[in-house]
């Protein structure tokens, strides 16, 4: 087996919180190493179509993410968003009937992968497609070596610190780190684009997870009773052929309804919600909107209904039993309903950036200084709490 041995830091998975923590890392003038085992970069957000890049603001005027998460809604509009621009978020004012006025766009996924994959090219980022980071090796409380295989076999990285952006908390579950499973389990999603005689459009088919507070008696049923965990390889296969299989029926329906459309992309990762996170040193909860919290890397909104803002604590991002771990996205440390918030794009890119940094400057988080990583954040002009914003 080849061991290779010249990164500062390793990202596992190049969706939103990968490209954000390779970005994040590379401007910090290290070396780093991305892992994608496809071959494209934007995970859920290309590869699954989810191009809803959702809200930066609260729903009421005001911007709440900022940093890497609004440098990648721009950049993902580089050439015209599919709907929806930012420029005209700020009309809503916080008028609840005007639903689609938030800082949000839909955007074209292949555009996107391409874009932030030549934006981690001219930062440095080494990007390795095709690579499956399969397992991890500890030592003394920190990961020592990465296993990944890909077309030149099974190779071997010695690692310094490792930014673990799976969505599905691979890395930390390879090394014990405490994680924990989504005990509701997903819906079957089979969102595709087709394009007809008026254009390319998104159909976004199947449910929410966690129905919507606000939306309770409107939301849409699920399309079976089966739910998926996505951590199951036969499970995930099973669940990818039944999303064919919708994606092929709602298209004929589409036809019998008189529609001249063509089904024009179809996912080609699995649309997964939640499957697995981290226990961090702090579990994050949705009841703590509002919340001042000394370590905050960033602020996010909730998507799901206009006020909420929460401040993202360090603590959610680590855990004490493997120090050179770092995690974002969708794996985060947060209670079972804020995770359905915490999952979404722009969530990813605040975390991703923290991430990125922090894994930059140290091998042991729980001895990062958390003021430094603050400052450099502030530096790349994240806005850590609600007191420092136009908000209260
Ligand atoms: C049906 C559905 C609808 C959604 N709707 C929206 C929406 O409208 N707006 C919104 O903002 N969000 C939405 N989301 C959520 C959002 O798309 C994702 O949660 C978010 O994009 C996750 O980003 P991530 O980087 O954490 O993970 P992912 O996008 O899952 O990226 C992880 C990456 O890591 C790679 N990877 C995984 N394991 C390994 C490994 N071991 N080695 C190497 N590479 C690996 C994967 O290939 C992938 O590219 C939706 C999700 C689903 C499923």
């Amino acid at each position: 087996m080849t061991t290779i041995n010249t990164y500062d830091v390793a990202v596992c998975g190049g969706g939103f919180a990968g490209i954000s923590a390779a970005l994040a890392a590379a401007r910090e003038g290290k070396r780093v190493i991305l892992f994608e085992k496809q071959y494209m970069l934007g995970g859920l957000g290309t590869a699954g179509l989810v191009t809803i890049y959702l809200p930066l603001c609260d729903g009421y005027g005001h911007q709440v993410s900022f940093g890497i998460a609004e440098e990648l809604l721009r950049l993902s509009i580089t050439y015209g968003a599919e709907a929806r621009y930012p420029e005209n978020w700020i009309d809503g004012k916080g008028s609840r009937t005007e639903k689609d006025k938030r800082f949000m766009v839909q955007y074209n996924p292949q555009l996107f992968a391409i874009l932030s994959e030549q934006l981690l090219i001219e930062n440095g980022v080494d990007i390795l497609y095709g690579s499956y980071v399969v397992d991890a090796e500890c030592e003394d409380g920190k990961i020592k070596r990465l296993f990944v295989e890909n077309k030149s076999g099974r190779l071997s990285y010695t690692v310094r610190s490792v930014v673990d952006a799976t969505g599905d908390c691979d890395i930390a579950h390879f090394v014990g780190a405490p994680t924990e499973t989504f005990k509701q389990g997903n819906v079957l999603a089979a969102w595709y684009y087709f394009s007809d005689g008026e254009g390319y459009k998104l159909r976004q088919v199947g449910a929410s997870d966690i129905p919507d507070e606000e939306r309770t008696g409107k939301e849409k049923k699920p399309l079976i009773d089966r739910r998926f965990s996505g951590l199951d390889g036969k499970e995930l296969s099973e669940m990818v052929c039944l999303s064919h299989k919708t994606t092929l029926d709602n298209w004929l329906r589409l036809r019998e309804s008189g529609k001249d459309a063509v089904i024009s992309t179809v996912a080609t990762i699995p649309q997964i919600r939640m499957t697995r996170k981290l226990v961090g040193e702090y579990e994050l909860s949705h009841t703590e909107e509002h919340k001042y919290f000394e370590d905050s890397v960033g602020m996010v909104s909730n998507w799901k209904k206009r006020g909420p803002v929460y401040e993202v604590p360090f603590r959610t991002l680590y855990c004490k039993e493997i120090k050179n771990l770092i995690v974002a996205g969708r794996c985060t440390s947060v209670n079972e309903t804020l995770w359905d918030v915490m999952r979404v794009i722009p969530c990813c890119a605040v975390t991703g950036q923290a991430a990125g940094i922090a894994a930059a400057m140290t091998d042991d988080m729980t001895a990062l200084d958390v003021k430094e990583l603050q400052e450099k954040l502030k530096k790349n002009g994240v806005v850590l709490h609600e007191n420092e914003t136009n908000l209260t």
